[in-house]
């Protein structure tokens, strides 16, 4: 494999193509509009220089991977690519739409891969065409520094798929973890309590927000809830709860909590906005 294509360009996208660039392969960015991609292009490549900052990375090998990446604003020219990882928004329709258009323009040998927090993997390999050459490849944020990536085959992902993704996932420097499709795999199931109890503390008047954090992190959390909500995303974190708690009907321990459709209904998305639970500089 040489040429991985990134679908969405947004929190995810970035990191995944920056170290799939990184990694020694070519990489083509796509997302809907010419200034999302240019913007997600100048951040990666800001992100890769600060990798040379703080003597992660060799200036040679930065270079090498800031030419290796290319914007598009074509699906039809990103299903050119060896690999397509698709980081698009957790909105199953979407997502059944990319892979549909992808599957008509690719090469049958083209491997597909998902991002997705919580929805099937069969489901969404299904409407690929190609559930053999189909699975899940799931980053956690931010993909340029953690180092875990859930592999989740389908009922028909071939051992050839889940080896060439293995080998994928170990050439950049991630250590894999394999799945059953299950919603939300293995870190985000075990994580509903960490965000839940959280709203429902915070819904109560238990505490206020800094102190939940604060709380949390004088256990031994690198992060407090609502500082890793603004860091996931206000709204991908509703959609995931969502998801799970209609995956598993309606258990009560899933319900997602009105808080979160108040954040998501207001713009207040986290850091990708400027202002979620926290401020953020636009910087
Ligand atoms: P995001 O909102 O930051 O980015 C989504 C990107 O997709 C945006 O750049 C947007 O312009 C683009 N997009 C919109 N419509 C599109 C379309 N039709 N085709 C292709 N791209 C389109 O979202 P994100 O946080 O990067 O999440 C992307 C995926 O990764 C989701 O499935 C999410 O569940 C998953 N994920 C997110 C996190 C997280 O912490 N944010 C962690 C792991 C997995």
């Amino acid at each position: 494999m040489q040429q991985i294509s990134v679908i969405g360009s947004g929190t995810m996208g970035r990191g995944i193509a920056q170290v799939a660039a990184l990694g020694g392969y070519r990489v083509m960015v796509y997302d809907v509009e010419q200034d999302i991609v240019d913007e997600a292009l100048a951040a990666i490549r800001r992100s890769i220089e600060q990798g040379v900052q703080r003597g992660k990375t060799t200036a040679e090998a930065a270079a090498q991977a800031s030419q290796a990446l290319r914007p598009t604003l074509s699906l039809v020219e990103a299903a050119t690519a060896d690999l397509v990882i698709e980081a698009a928004p957790e909105q199953l329709e979407l997502k059944r739409q990319i892979f549909t258009k992808l599957d008509a323009a690719a090469r049958p040998e083209t491997i597909f891969a998902s991002n997705t927090s919580s929805l099937s993997i069969n489901v969404l390999a299904a409407a690929s065409g190609r559930p053999d050459r189909f699975l899940g490849l799931h980053f956690f944020n931010p993909a340029h520094i953690m180092r875990l990536v859930e592999i989740i085959g389908g009922d028909d992902t071939s051992e050839e798929t889940m080896a060439t993704a293995t080998a994928f996932v170990q050439r950049i420097g991630k250590e894999p973890v394999f799945c059953q499709d299950t919603p939300a795999f293995i870190v985000n199931r075990v994580a509903r309590p960490f965000y839940g109890e959280a709203f429902r503390l915070l819904g109560e008047g238990a505490a206020n927000v800094a102190d939940i954090d604060r709380l949390l992190k004088s256990v031994g959390f690198r992060m407090g809830p609502f500082e890793l909500i603004d860091l996931i995303g206000c709204d991908v974190n509703f959609a995931v709860t969502q998801q799970v708690y209609e995956a598993y009907f309606h258990e009560p321990r899933y319900r997602p909590h009105p808080i979160q459709r108040r954040m998501v209904d207001s713009g207040r998305l986290g850091r990708k906005t400027g202002r979620g639970f926290y401020k953020y500089e636009s910087s």
